[in-house]
């Protein structure tokens, strides 16, 4: 029904297909040691998000609102569970859907609050118990994103935002995925931040920050403590970021890069964001410019230059 060109999905974990990637991974002591909430101070205002405040937060309203009332069922065998601002609907056992829902709504005040925004709309978790359920619920098209732990999609709008959880992600345990473990509470949170805070439509900011942003909140947000590559970073391209052989580093330094840039000043780190997400423009220096007074890569080689300084006579 719907083409994969009209909208952006977000697959994240390490996987072995192209929308691939992790979102367990993350977690250096600065990120981690960020606030997790701050004063409400808007500096986005969405229309269409607006807009949405008075959808329903019922199981068929909230499909309807991303237009997935055609695609995904409600009936004998789905559970729906719907926890203050957020509706969970899934074939999974309702116990893993219940829990999803509330950490999903926790999160989601959680990742308002640290970008200074409301809740615009209800989240919605989609909670797939097989992979072609997970296919399908993107509705995504051709995209074949079986093998990532969570993909949020941003429709045009006024369809609100959703997420898909892997049917592989596990509360118990934790799921490997491209040979490394992912936290079930960081891919909720991780996804979460993109659905609280990604416009509607197709993603002008560079993936570095998108993905880096959720990575970083997802580490306040949960307290994952995660391996850190044992090599210098870099920031990632998109094709880094997106390739199962390099995954696991870019989206850790894609985190290591955003934490730099709020540790250094956090309320400037968070109206770069809330900007460059926004901005028609694909050019984030000029932003970085206006919040931090430094070029985009004049912020990158310092970066470098600390690491090479914290790491100067360490093998
Ligand atoms: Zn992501």
């Amino acid at each position: 029904m719907a083409q994969i060109s009209r909208r952006e999905a977000f697959g994240c974990m390490a996987g072995g297909v192209g929308m691939a990637l992790l979102t367990g991974y993350s977690a250096s002591a600065h990120a981690r040691s960020a606030p997790v909430t701050r004063s409400v101070r808007p500096t986005v205002t969405d229309p269409a998000a607006i807009a949405a405040e008075s959808v329903p937060e019922t199981p068929s309203a909230r499909l309807a609102a991303s237009g997935l009332d055609q695609v995904v069922p409600l009936g004998a065998g789905m559970t729906a569970k719907t926890v203050e601002n957020t509706v969970a609907i899934g074939s999974r056992p309702a116990a893993v859907v219940d829990t999803i829902a509330s950490l999903a709504d926790e999160f989601g005040a959680q990742a308002a609050g640290l970008v200074g925004r409301a809740e615009a709309h209800p989240i919605l978790m989609l909670v797939p118990s097989t992979a072609r359920e997970f296919q399908v619920w993107l509705d995504a098209g051709a995209a074949s994103l079986t093998e990532v732990a969570g993909v949020t999609v941003t429709p045009l709008s006024p369809q609100l935002p959703w997420v898909v959880l892997n049917p592989n992600i596990d509360a118990a345990t934790t799921t490997a995925a491209g040979g490394h473990h992912l936290s079930f509470e960081h891919t909720i949170a991780h996804e979460v931040f993109h659905a609280v805070t990604l416009p509607s439509g197709d993603q002008t900011a560079p993936r570095w920050l998108i993905e880096g942003a959720a990575e970083w909140a997802s580490t306040a947000l949960t307290g994952t403590v995660e391996r850190k590559p044992a090599r210098r970073p870099y920031l990632p391209t998109e094709t880094q970021l997106y390739a199962p052989a390099t995954g696991y580093d870019a989206y850790f330094f894609a985190e290591w890069f955003v934490a730099y840039l709020m540790k250094r000043d956090l309320g400037a780190g968070i109206d770069f964001y809330n900007k460059a997400i926004t901005s028609p423009a694909r050019e984030t220096s000029p932003l970085a410019r206006k919040y931090f007074g430094r070029s985009l890569e004049q912020l990158k080689r310092q970066w470098l230059a600390d690491y090479d300084a914290e790491t100067a006579g360490l093998d």
